[in-house]
């Protein structure tokens, strides 16, 4: 039987590289931003228009290209990133796997102008289907605009399964920021049918959040950071009160790539356990750095998932690095020794149950009766009082004499040189005067103490009940 294995042409190769790496529009937003961040452009616009299916243009201000580049850049596995296959464990570029812009001019038309600073002049390619349609030489500044128009024009069905407008300029907008987020060292734009969505001057990564999701965004944010031998963390998780129905804002990026992992997902939402209120999820912006050779990028075609060498380690540190933010900014339950011990209950009433005040009626009470003299009713009221005192230094009294020489332990009250005050002083109580039916004034060793009986008997009402 005669052979019947022959090699696909390359626009055949091509197209079927595209499947792989262009979904949607917004993949081709995704690569073409990408090559720019490569190309080191400081500037860089996003044009799109009906959500990226009648053009989509990116226009950076890097290297540009040279005119054999510009002609080469469009060949299915040509790259400036990459020499040698070892070189795919030490990436520091976006790209490195050449198919990019041949897949993209597989399937649709594209116009190309670039030109590199030290050249007068610049190229301007017209590629239709994998096809060159033109060669020019064209004036252009510094840097490199490629537009891409009528994407899937030669595979409707490709076309015909895009989703409406709204839900494919949201996803172009998803991968905008996926890229914005991680660089802001770059200046960004987006203008949508004209108009202008985003504008991201140079700044660092607070404040380009900030300017991507709204001042409001600033007060939501806890930091995170963390150093390790294999991993550094920097960025920052939402305060749980602010976390979404929706899995909206959470985003990783690993050596500054926005990577998708359901594992490390897991690990910061093992941070937040218990903190998040039901069917909510927690949102993050978390910056890893690790050694280049330990990870694996190249294990999807859109290099949005990454093997990584040791993932239980990182998973132990992520967790315990926003972990200890949430705790670190009050947010989570933690041990907290900078509180003020004041506002804590002593320790004898901690083990003490509620309990409700009882309404007590003096049901032999007649308002007709005869007013009892004044020093009468400053005695009786006297006697409720110091009985009221004995009862709140009950607990103290025990407690001082289990540990009677533990002091720390007394510190930590407020009021802890009151028990010893009164329990010498009850022999004295007879030395009790009051002042104006307001003031008790009573001896003490070490002097004279006045009480504001009003506010002595609500605080006695407040400690026993
Ligand atoms: P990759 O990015 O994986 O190398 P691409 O198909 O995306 O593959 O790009 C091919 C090559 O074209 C790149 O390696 C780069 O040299 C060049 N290139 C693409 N876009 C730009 C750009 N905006 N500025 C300068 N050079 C570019
Ligand atoms: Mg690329």
């Amino acid at each position: 039987m005669a052979d019947i294995i022959q090699l696909l042409p390359d626009h055949v190769a091509n197209q079927i590289a595209a499947g792989e790496v262009v979904q949607r529009p917004a993949s081709v937003v995704k690569e073409l931003i990408e090559n720019a961040i490569d190309a080191d452009a400081t500037v860089i616009k996003l044009i799109i228009k009906d959500a990226g299916k009648t053009l989509i243009q990116v226009i950076d201000n890097g290297k540009g290209m040279s005119v054999t580049d510009a002609r080469l850049s469009f060949e299915r596995h040509a790259t400036s990133k990459i020499k040698a296959a070892e070189d795919l464990f030490n990436l520091h570029t976006k790209g490195f796997r050449g198919e990019a812009l041949a897949s993209i001019a597989a399937i649709a038309h594209v116009e190309l102008k670039t030109k590199q600073s030290q050249d007068e002049v610049g190229t301007h390619l017209k590629i239709e289907g994998s096809e060159v349609m033109s060669q020019e030489v064209v004036v252009t500044p510094n840097g490199t605009s490629i537009s891409v128009k009528n994407l899937f024009y030669n595979i409707p069905a490709r076309r015909n399964f895009l989703k409406s407008t709204t839900v494919e300029t949201r996803h172009i907008i998803d991968e905008f920021h996926r890229v914005t987020l991680a660089h802001p060292n770059i200046e960004f734009s987006l203008y949508n049918n004209g108009s202008e969505l985003f504008h991201l001057p140079i700044s660092n990564y607070r404040q380009r959040l900030v300017n991507t999701f709204g001042n409001k965004t600033n007060e939501k944010l806890v930091p995170v950071e963390e150093e390790t031998e294999v991993l550094k963390i920097s960025g920052f998780v939402v305060k749980p009160e602010f976390a979404k129905k929706t899995r909206g804002e959470q985003f990783f990026f690993v050596n500054n790539r926005f990577i998708k992992s359901s594992y490390l997902n897991h690990s910061v939402n093992a941070a937040f356990d218990g903190l998040l209120r039901p069917h909510t999820h927690a949102s993050y912006f978390l910056y890893l750095t690790v050694d280049p050779k330990s990870i694996d990028i190249n294990i999807h075609p859109t290099k949005t998932e990454i093997k990584f060498d040791d993932e239980h380690t990182l998973y132990a540190i992520l967790r315990s690095a926003v972990k200890h933010s949430l705790g670190q900014f009050n947010i989570a339950p933690v041990l907290d020794f900078e509180r003020d011990k004041n506002l804590d209950t002593p320790y004898s009433y901690q083990q003490k149950t509620g309990q409700a005040p009882m309404v007590e009626v003096d049901r032999a009470f007649n308002p007709f009766r005869e007013e009892k003299v004044s020093s009468n009713t400053g005695q009786s009221f006297k006697k409720d009082l110091t009985n009221g005192w004995e009862s709140l230094y009950v607990g103290l009294e025990s407690k001082s004499n289990t540990g009677s020489n533990d002091f720390s332990e007394l510190h930590f009250e407020s009021d802890d040189e009151a028990p010893s005050m009164f329990n010498d002083d009850v022999k004295d109580a007879q030395k009790t005067f009051q002042l104006k039916n307001k003031y008790i004034i009573n001896t003490i060793k070490s002097g004279m103490l006045v009480i504001d009986q009003h506010r002595a008997h609500q605080r006695v009402l407040y400690e026993v009940h």
